[in-house]
């Protein structure tokens, strides 16, 4: 019995890789077409300054819709555009998409706040990317205070020149730095001393348990304070209680963004949210 059930298993497991890697090949196909046919989207979540509930920003998340399997997670495409090369033209493509939707926004007159586009370490590798920001800038006639970048903590020590002088162009554009999800890497001190960036963003990791753990508790705040002598901007990321928003603002943080605020929006959903919330009554 128990060796049947042991070749089953073998069996089971791999009919499963066989077919995951089937799909992921079918997937990557699919995602081809996607990037050509431009039908990737944005949403946007919007960014409070928690002391005063004014907007102060929104962030760009990448959505794609398959014909079949429906709503595709970026934790499940990107990383597949980054294992294929994809993640140039599809990372380019939202370059321009987020720009274009900040014309949009201001067009729309929603308030002129900054809005953050993701973009993956492997974009940073080629410095073509600074002309993609540079050149859409200049399309959409945005102020270049207008586009922040988005990128998270995990840069090997391998690249780290490399990415540093492309982030270096880009900031001498204007375009604002963000490190992402910080605080789950490996960044030291030194890193951030060295390193071309404007804005820490907190990883929701510690801000989902922030009331009953003191560890994150300390975390949170040594970060606030050390990005405070580095003169960083931090913004708190997903917020989702009361209790959550009433701990970040007791502590002086300014910025948060998560659930508790809005989920991120399509373009027209954003809009209305902004319209009606433009101070958002923390
Ligand atoms: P991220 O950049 O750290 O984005 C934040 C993620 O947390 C988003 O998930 C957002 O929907 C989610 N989130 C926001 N507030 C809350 C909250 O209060 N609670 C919880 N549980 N979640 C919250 P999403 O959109 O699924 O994106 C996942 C990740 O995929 C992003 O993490 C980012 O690393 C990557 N990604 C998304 N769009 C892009 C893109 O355009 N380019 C690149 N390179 N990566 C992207
Ligand atoms: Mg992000
Ligand atoms: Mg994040
Ligand atoms: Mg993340």
């Amino acid at each position: 019995e128990a060796k049947k059930n042991g070749r089953n298993k073998y069996v089971f497991f791999h009919q499963t890789l066989y077919e995951s890697r089937l799909k992921r090949i079918e997937l990557e196909g699919d995602l081809r077409r996607a990037v050509a046919n431009s039908e990737l989207q944005l949403h946007y979540q919007p960014q409070v300054n928690v002391q005063t509930g004014e907007l102060s920003g929104a962030e760009a998340l990448a959505r794609w819709h398959h014909p079949k399997l429906g709503e595709v997670s970026p934790q499940d495409f990107i990383p597949l555009a980054e294992d294929t090369g994809l993640i140039i033209p599809l990372g380019n493509g939202l370059i321009y998409e987020a720009c274009r939707s900040q014309r949009q926004f201001l067009d729309w007159n929603l308030p002129p706040v900054p809005l953050s586009v993701n973009v993956s370490v492997i974009q940073l590798m080629d410095e073509r990317i600074v002309d993609e920001f540079r050149t859409n800038l200049a399309r959409f006639h945005l102020d270049p205070s207008l586009i922040w970048l988005e990128v998270t903590e995990s840069i090997s020590a391998a690249h780290f020149d490399t990415i540093k002088n492309c982030l270096e162009k880009i900031r001498q554009i204007g375009v604002k730095v963000s490190i992402d999800d910080f605080g789950t890497g490996h960044s030291s001190l030194s890193y951030l001393k060295s390193f071309p960036v404007d804005v820490l963003k907190i990883d929701r990791s510690f801000i989902d348990t922030i009331h009953e753990s003191e560890e994150n508790q300390a975390i949170v705040r040594s970060i606030f304070e050390m990005a405070k002598g580095l003169k960083l901007t931090v913004i708190a990321e997903g917020i989702e209680t009361s209790a959550q928003l009433a701990w970040i603002r007791h502590e002086q943080m300014i910025y948060g963004q998560g659930y508790y605020f809005s989920r991120p929006l399509s373009a027209e959903n954003y809009r209305d949210y902004v319209h009606h919330n433009h101070f958002l009554n923390t």
